[in-house]
């Protein structure tokens, strides 16, 4: 009897493991998956080779990390995955919110824009604003072409936005005319001055706390990098003087095929169900819009194969998004706790399905954590060499509910980047507002060289 138990559950010791293992990635994986995010980044940088790589290592323009001595009143304007704020950013005064994006995010371009005008104006309004010219920064978490601090072209849109008629534009532009057709009153208008992305932002709201904070990094909705490169080294610039700030849009290395093999067939399933198949490659392995996808399609395959839930999936466990983020930050909750969020999905948990639901949520977001460490790996290891140092000391500053909400993704993430980068002491500083406050630094920047006249 005993022997029977014991080979059942050896046999099924097995089986999970079997479906598991492709999620597992060895040590000498990382370093591969470092080494070609380090190669697609020389191509990025390259102008010869840019077109053709995964990594868009993007120009943002922005030369300087904050000093501190940076000063005045802002309008912040962040539109990205979770987050759509309008904030006044003013040194002694606290941020003001404004969410509501509703469905505008899938609309044609005009209602999206005009949209977060109405939200700027109103905003405005409320605050007593509206006779006031107050320089606006926008972080616009997406990646653009810049041809300068208020001219970004959308490359694409990301994470499950996709509003029609704007790929190819100017966003900035669309902004200002949108602007122009709501102006009403005594409504002064605004002056858009500077448009970053949300690790150009997270990256200078730390830097002006801590003039080490010279890489962005966010894990939330999406995932993505920015990192200060000499400028010597960006090809697709000119000039060589000094550095610029890269926004590296690494949610899409890999779309190249350089990936495909640590890709397992639940990452060919998830990708295939995304409005944006074979794009974001990178990013649908590590952040919070797909962790919860990849777990349900490896929680479809284990009922299937009678290893969960008596082979019995429940209709909710099969529908698509029903797990959000919440699957990822059960991994270190009570038993209790998963065991509700298997009651939501109407699922029939045995202890041993929840320890099993457990394991994989942990397998999942582990994988994530490493994945992300190794493209920070390449980043530090870059910037420790580039400026010919055995050892580099770098501040790393953070946003994203990935990282800020789930127990262990940033202990994962530290230990790793740890090992794969030894020469790096890396210190991660978590944001607090950062993107829109770092938008508005951009512009208190800009403003001091001088504020461009009136759109
Ligand atoms: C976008 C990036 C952004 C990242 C994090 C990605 O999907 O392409 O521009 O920085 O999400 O918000
Ligand atoms: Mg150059």
């Amino acid at each position: 009897m005993v022997t029977a138990v014991a080979l059942r559950l050896a046999a099924q010791r097995r089986a999970v493991d079997e479906v598991l293992a492709p999620l597992r990635l060895s040590r000498d994986d990382l370093v591969k998956v470092q080494a070609l995010m380090r190669e697609e980044m020389e191509r990025g940088l390259g102008k010869e080779t840019n077109a053709s790589a995964s990594v868009r290592m993007l120009p943002t323009y922005v030369n300087h990390t904050p000093d501190g001595t940076e000063k005045g009143d802002f309008l912040a304007l962040d539109l990205g995955g979770t987050n759509f704020r309008v904030l006044v950013v003013g040194w002694e005064r606290s941020p003001q919110h404004c969410p509501t994006l509703g469905h505008a995010h899938h609309a044609h371009y005009p209602q999206l824009f005009d949209h977060i005008i109405d939200c700027i104006i109103d905003f405005q309004t409320k605050q007593n604003l509206v006779t006031q010219m107050l320089p606006l920064g926008f972080t616009f978490s997406f990646p653009c072409q810049q041809v300068g601090l208020d001219k970004a072209l959308l490359l694409t849109w990301t994470k499950g936005f996709s509003a029609s008629g704007c790929v190819g534009q100017d966003v900035v532009q669309l902004l200002r005319d949108a602007a122009k057709r709501k102006r009403v009153g005594n409504h002064l208008g605004m002056q858009v001055v500077a448009l970053v992305n949300d690790t150009v932002g997270t990256m200078m709201a730390c830097g002006y706390d801590d003039p080490k904070c010279e890489i962005g990094l966010i894990v939330g909705t999406g995932t993505n990098a920015c990192y200060m490169e000499e400028m010597k080294n960006v090809g697709t610039v000119e000039g060589d003087q000094g550095r610029m700030c890269i926004n590296m849009e690494w949610g899409a290395f890999g779309d190249n095929g350089c990936l495909d093999h640590i890709f397992t067939h639940f990452d060919t399933v998830v990708d295939e169900t995304t409005i944006n198949p074979g794009k974001q490659r990178f990013e649908k392995l590590i952040s919070g819009m797909y962790l919860g996808e990849i777990v349900r399609q490896i929680l479809l395959v284990m009922t299937e194969k009678e290893l969960l839930f008596q082979g019995k999936p429940s209709p909710k466990l099969q529908t698509k998004d029903i797990f959000k983020t919440k699957v990822g930050v059960s991994e270190h909750q009570v038993r209790s706790q998963i065991r509700t969020i298997m009651n939501e999905l109407e699922l029939d948990a045995s202890f041993e399905d929840c320890v099993l639901m457990r394991e994989v949520c942990q397998t999942v977001s582990l994988r994530a954590a490493q994945l992300c460490a190794a493209g920070l790996a390449a980043v530090v290891e870059k910037m420790r060499e580039n400026r010919g140092l055995d050892q580099l000391s770098v501040t790393v500053g953070v946003d994203g509910t990935l990282y800020k909400l789930h127990p262990c993704f940033s202990t994962n993430l530290q230990t790793t980047l740890k090992d794969l980068a030894p020469n790096c002491n890396v210190t991660f500083m978590l944001s607090e507002d950062g993107s829109g406050k770092g938008a508005a630094l951009v512009a208190a920047v800009q403003c001091r060289k001088g504020c461009s006249p009136l759109q």
